[in-house]
């Protein structure tokens, strides 16, 4: 193969294009599609993306610069992932070098090797015929290097103690000497399964073979499954079909879904190499699970949202953990993405099946389904003993409730904990309330920045914005006119207190974000309910995700009527969701389960076709209402964001925007108009809504639109971003 004229590059930059370059004058490696090279640009020197190879370049040859080095041997993105990356830059119009990067670990992108590199040290002849007797420890080194002679890695010197101040001081005295070379992986083990897994059900055999019988070509499946029904049980045996076949499997699951006891589960079944990453790990860390997919050493790739980017070669299958969760969808800055949709255009041009799991589909999905395109793997019921739980609602009208806890709440929770039982509270707010109010002016804490209240932490003493992070000292007496405050409402913190003094004696856990602030301490609360030592759990939505609580019987939601009335329209949604995912904590052991969920609308559609017919009855209604209001799945949205630190500003911003589009029959414009929370950490959001019936005319459209906005002259201070397929209508 002749070199290639020019090279064509993708780097992290906010322009969209590509970027030309001559090959490296000195080519160590071919500048293949997928390799990562070294270029001068401006003043810096940027690691990017070989794109593609071209005859000629609408540059004069005399101003383009060369590549000063390609950095990888073999493309760390083959064809298929390379064309997955593309194909997103597009759909979700950014460029080009910034999908690239959100797919590479940072060190990756400032250009460490793909590859381990493993360094080994070699005697020279100057110092065999030294006498190095009056250093001992660079002897020592010494006879160990020249004994081996095909040199030594660290590893093997590592038995010597302390040998990197000495080897230091024999290789500059040029008595040892080292060379560098690609660490091979070492071969996999005989036998990828360390353990066959247990007997399946019928249902859970259905699924297993169903999976099974796609291998080697796109399939999309749906594994509906209720809450302990062993969903996880049939990811394993279907990923063990396909790593005997010697395929690979990727696996992505929610941040907060991704537990030690998930990892311990693969690897008590797998003796296959198992790469794991999500966002905890350090950079070196997350550089070394990458070379591990590099390599082909990993044959499973267990990670959160950003691993669907994972250069997993001879890929077998895609599992997508509950696929409904918010946290696949990047929606805060940069790059946004939904990396379970990627995930399923990744399996597409992999020609591989596809598993979808949950107990609360999204309703995209079930749409999905409803059409024909995935097909629906159901697991109705739970394994082993457990039975479904009962669930009844207490109607907050009827019932007096002390701090948010009604009367029949506590009577359930007396019956339970009496019969041996553990209690799960559920409140969807941290802190201790989410009001401070003055007793006598009226005044109420504000947040300076934001259109919010501020939440008092009483243990912390401390006033906080759950939106932008603003902290201050909690006041005890107005501001305003010096009387007393009060604490308005109930969060985690003031559960716990009013459980403690309704049940003394009894050992109560929370769990929220105020209280899993770094690595272990979600083990050691979920392992203080596992263990039996606290029998009352008070918890945010952290106690949906994925984790088992046996010994739980009884499940109460005190507040599940934040959300019925949002005005975002996905809001019905995410409380049928959680109120399920919440419920299916309850009973999961051999003991039936009860729950019990406090409302003051106990008569809302919503609420009522949930309880009378679970979440598929739920789900029929809510499609229903969103094809009537023609809202996604039933057409296709992007969101237009702008913030300032003034409203006008950003909706002049996007007044303009709107003026340059042209008009167009399938895409309609809504807005601007502010955003539900307007202010923002000091900022004013708004919005323009586009709606289209069709896919492909919308992005037509904003692929025309896009580069008119970029040209519109801004104030530094004002922000822009796309968002195609939003989540949250904020
Ligand atoms: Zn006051
Ligand atoms: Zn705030």
């Amino acid at each position: 193969m002749t070199a290639p004229a020019i090279l064509r590059i993708a780097l992290d930059t906010p322009l969209r294009r590509l970027f030309d370059y001559l090959p490296p004058k000195i080519a160590t490696h071919a500048a293949a599609i997928g390799t990562r090279v070294r270029v001068p640009f401006g003043r810096q020197r940027l690691v990017g993306v070989v794109h593609s190879h071209a005859e000629r370049s609408d540059l004069p040859k005399e101003k383009l610069k060369s590549v000063i080095e390609v950095l990888d041997a073999e493309p760390v993105f083959d064809a298929q992932l390379f064309a997955l990356i593309e194909f997103a830059a597009s759909y979700y119009h950014q460029p080009m070098g910034v999908v690239l990067a959100a797919a590479l670990p940072k060190l990756a992108r400032t250009g460490a090797e793909s590859r381990r590199i493993l360094t080994r040290w070699f005697a020279t002849a100057a110092g065999a015929t030294v006498d190095l007797k009056r250093a001992p420890r660079q002897h020592a080194v010494f006879a160990a290097i020249a004994a081996a002679p095909d040199g030594l890695a660290a590893d093997a010197l590592d038995a010597l103690g302390d040998w990197r101040t000495p080897l230091r001081a024999l290789v500059a005295r040029g008595y040892v000497s080292s060379a560098e070379s690609v660490e091979e992986p070492p071969a996999p083990p005989a036998d990828l399964i360390l353990k066959r897994g247990p007997g399946l059900s019928p249902e859970q055999s259905v699924a297993v073979e169903a999976i099974d019988a796609a291998h080697e070509r796109f399939a999309p499946f749906l594994l509906y499954g209720i809450t302990g029904s062993g969903k996880t049980e049939v990811y394993l045996h279907a990923v063990e079909r396909e790593l005997r076949r010697g395929r690979r499997a990727l696996v992505l699951v929610p941040e907060i879904g991704l537990t030690p006891q998930l990892v311990a589960r693969f690897r008590e079944r797998f003796t296959a190499p198992l790469a794991v990453l999500h966002s905890g790990l350090t950079d070196t860390e997350r550089l070394a699970a990458w070379r591990t997919c590099v390599s082909g050493e990993a044959r499973i790739v267990l990670g959160t949202r950003s691993a669907v980017f994972a250069p997993v070669v001879n890929l077998g299958i895609i599992i997508v953990d509950e696929e409904h969760d918010a946290s696949f969808k990047q929606h805060e800055s940069g790059f946004r993405y939904s990396a379970r949709d990627l995930a399923m255009l990744r399996a597409q041009r992999a020609g591989v099946p596809i598993v979808l799991g949950s107990a609360t589909p999204s309703l995209e999905t079930l749409q999905n389904v409803a059409t024909g395109r995935y097909t629906r793997l159901s697991l109705p019921r739970r394994a082993g003993q457990a039975v479904p739980p009962r669930a009844a609602v207490i109607d907050l009208r009827e019932h007096a409730a002390r701090q948010g806890i009604s009367t029949p709440a506590v009577e359930a929770m007396q019956r339970h904990l009496a019969d041996d039982g553990q209690v799960l509270v559920y409140i969807n707010r941290r802190g201790y309330s989410p009001t401070l109010a003055c007793t006598a002016c009226g005044w109420i804490a504000p947040c300076r920045d934001c259109d919010a209240r501020l939440t008092v932490h009483l243990g912390a003493q401390r006033l906080r914005c759950h939106h932008c992070g603003a902290d201050a000292p909690l006041p005890e007496h107005c501001p305003q006119c010096g009387y007393a405050v009060r604490h308005v409402g109930q969060g985690t913190e003031r559960v716990e207190e009013t459980l403690a003094a309704l049940f003394p004696g009894v050992s109560i856990a929370r769990l929220d974000r105020d209280v899993v602030r770094k690595r272990g301490d979600l083990e050691e609360v979920v392992g203080r309910i596992a263990s039996g030592a606290a029998r009352i759990l008070v918890g945010t939505q952290m106690v949906t995700k994925g984790h088992d609580f046996p010994s739980v019987t009884l499940v109460v939601v005190l507040n599940a009527d934040q959300g019925l009335f949002s005005t975002d329209f996905r809001a019905p949604e995410r409380v049928a969701q959680t109120i399920i995912q919440v419920a299916g904590r309850a009973g999961r052991g051999t003991k039936p389960g009860e729950v019990m969920i406090q409302t003051e609308y106990p008569d809302h559609p919503l609420l009522k076709s949930l309880l009378a017919a679970g979440y598929d009855g739920f789900a029929g209604t809510a499609l229903a209402e969103r094809q009537a209001a023609n809202w996604p799945p039933f057409s296709y949205i992007v969101a237009l964001r702008a913030s300032a630190p003034t409203l006008p500003a950003a909706v002049e911003f996007l007044a303009h925007a709107r003026k340059l589009a042209r008009a167009s029959r399938d895409v309609k414009l809504l807005g601007p108009a502010p955003a539900a929370m307007t202010k923002r950490a000091a900022r004013y959001h708004a919005q323009v809504l586009l709606e289209a019936a069709e896919r492909a005319p919308l992005h037509r459209f904003l692929a025309a639109w896009l580069p008119q906005i970029e040209e519109i002259k801004t104030s530094r201070d004002l922000r822009w971003s796309i968002d195609v397929d939003p989540i949250e209508l904020f």
